[in-house]
């Protein structure tokens, strides 16, 4: 998100610029800003938490990420040769989920077997991370960030919750579909490509998501379990039918 904001800050000033954070330097050596000729530790400092410390979108905040050009190495090239392109055309599914915040039980869906299930005509991959078991009925790749992306790059469609994935997928305008339920927003993290699942509830009335950072929230939970495996397939084919 920070690498597309500066890709435009950069083109603005026609300069490089550097990773701040509240005032202070911040490493250039994050994988996913590899690569990129206009971040450089020497540029102009460029905050990458501008919204009170926090993230570029934060609680009612609308914001629509921005996208910049995303550059793959011959060697990154290569692997994606020898290890998937073979499975093409795959769809990408991500059952994974940043287990570290106590937000992770509202931004859970549960039916993934079963749409894995329904949809076993279909190759499907998963990018799958380190020091994870792997899933039935998908074809398990580990791969770090930067390979992830590079696998989404090439998919028919990536479906996914919230998160570093749909983002991935966003901002190389590769359709997703993403499941928000209502603990989430697309008016803070969707893009023109992604087909967006969203629930309204009593903590989510404005659709801005109910964002606790602390507390699990009982609705927000129920949502994503009232979200059907058909309502996905539903989108999964206006996507393949274009
Ligand atoms: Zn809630």
């Amino acid at each position: 998100m920070w690498r597309a904001e500066a890709y435009h800050y950069s083109k603005s000033i026609n300069k490089p610029v550097a990773p701040f954070r509240q005032g202070r330097k911040q490493s250039c050596n994050k994988p996913v800003w590899q690569h990129t000729p206009w971040i450089h530790p020497l540029g102009v400092p460029f905050e990458t938490h501008p919204v009170n410390g926090k993230r570029w979108y934060y609680q009612h905040r609308p914001y629509t990420p921005k996208t910049a050009p995303f550059e793959f190495t011959a060697e990154e090239m290569k692997w994606f040769q020898d290890n998937v392109a073979q499975h093409k055309p795959y769809i990408v599914v991500n059952p994974d989920y940043k287990t570290d915040s106590m937000r992770y039980p509202l931004k859970c869906w549960y039916g993934w077997d079963e749409l894995i299930s329904k949809l076993s005509n279909y190759t499907l991959l998963r990018c799958q991370p380190p020091n994870s078991q792997p899933v039935d009925g998908l074809h398990n790749i580990n791969t770090s960030f930067r390979q992830s992306m590079l696998i989404i790059k090439y998919s028919a469609c990536l479906i996914t919750t919230e998160g570093g994935l749909h983002h991935a997928a966003g901002h190389q305008s590769v359709p997703s579909i993403t499941i928000y339920g209502s603990a989430t927003t697309p008016f803070c993290t969707g893009y023109e490509t992604s087909k967006e699942i969203v629930r309204f509830t009593d903590c989510n009335p404005d659709g801005f998501g109910h964002y606790t950072e602390h507390e699990y929230c009982e609705q927000c939970v129920q949502a994503m379990k009232h979200i059907t495996t058909d309502e996905i397939i539903v989108k999964l084919e206006e996507i393949l039918c274009q």
